[in-house]
């Protein structure tokens, strides 16, 4: 089988691999339709100090397929089920795991494709627990986008920020994956939207998806322009994952007793910020990472009912890595899926 290996920091190479065993008992074996990137596949290119892994590495993290077989004691799957495989390695039998919320597993193993092997190969055996149904009406392609993107935007938004109808949101990074899709579903829940964007023509497609306020945030002052648009109080809820750039300013946009919930720092990990106005105006923070397995499955349950992602292009698997450039140089809007 085809497998795409990180053999280097910013080396990959597409090599044919052993196909993997039969699946054992209790596990499926899948082939993979599609890889969905996200900025934790360009960490992982790029290398991370911090990481324990051994390389050659098969990258992807996020990724839709088709059962070809399963192993002894698998009742729910079929060969032939279209599915998406959790993007970790979850132990399935630690207290968080048993509760469903794999992200805080004590003896995760790894993210799939950044600590251990990933998807960007044809087949993968996965435990048939991390395996979850794709809704007949979802392709492939958009499908791909649910473990990672929609779910970890589904937890950060509901799970941890707790969004209600009727709020204010600051989406930052609006065409990102993840903005776009933060945009989508606030805007469903019926809150009023402003989201940040590098240029004109991101802003344009950002109203396109129902943002109601776009500020470019390379000719204006996000902060200044998000006072004036809540008439100074502040938003309800601050949509973070770029970091350093950004998070002062984002929480100086809150309101008081407003939640800023980040999972990302694409540009740059370290922030200095007032604790006295932390305190004293009583934010929230939140910290997400990952999703629960009910994250995904209501995920996919929103493509199915019409929710599906802003693909920004469609690469095949030789050109991953363009994919990784693409999203690297912050050129995308939506996502990028690698189609098999
Ligand atoms: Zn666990």
């Amino acid at each position: 089988m085809r497998a795409l290996t990180l053999v280097a920091d910013r080396k990959l190479e597409l090599i044919d691999a052993p196909d993997p065993p039969a699946p054992g008992a209790g596990e499926v074996q899948a082939r993979v339709k599609a890889v969905a990137l996200n900025h934790i596949d360009v960490w992982g290119y790029r290398g991370m100090a911090f990481a324990k892994r051994k390389m050659p590495l098969v990258v992807g993290a996020e990724a839709s397929g088709e059962i070809a077989a399963v192993g002894p004691g698998v009742s729910n799957f079929k060969p032939g089920d279209r599915v998406v495989m959790y993007g970790a390695l979850t132990c399935g039998t630690c207290k968080a795991c048993t509760q469903g919320r794999d992200n805080l597993c004590e003896n995760v193993q790894g993210i799939m494709g950044f600590h251990i092997d990933g998807f960007a190969r044809d087949l993968v055996n996965m435990h048939a627990r991390l395996v979850i149904p794709v809704p007949a009406n979802v392709s492939f392609r958009d499908a791909a986008c649910a473990p990672i993107a929609f779910s970890t935007v589904e937890h950060m938004l509901f799970d941890n920020a707790k969004l209600e109808p009727g709020e204010t949101i600051l989406v930052q990074a609006g065409g990102s994956g993840i903005g776009t899709v933060a945009i989508k579903m606030a805007k469903a829940l019926g809150c009023t939207v402003i989201t940040t964007v590098g240029d004109d023509a991101k802003a344009e497609k950002a109203k396109a998806l129902g943002a109601d306020h776009v500020i470019n945030y390379k000719t204006e002052r996000f902060e200044t322009i998000t006072r004036k648009l809540t008439a100074k109080k502040g938003v309800d809820v601050v949509f973070e994952h770029t970091g350093a750039e950004t998070f002062p300013g984002s929480l100086l946009v809150l309101k008081r007793g407003g939640r800023l919930v980040t999972c990302g720092a694409t540009s740059g990990p370290t922030v200095t910020f007032n604790l006295m106005q932390l305190f004293q105006q009583q934010y929230k923070i939140f910290g997400s990472f990952g999703a629960s397995m009910r994250n995904i499955r209501d995920s996919l349950t929103k493509m199915a009912g019409g929710m599906l992602p802003v693909i920004d292009t469609e690469v095949p698997l030789a050109d991953f890595e363009q994919g990784l450039a693409r999203l690297e140089s912050r050129q995308v809007f939506g996502k990028i899926v690698v189609t098999f």
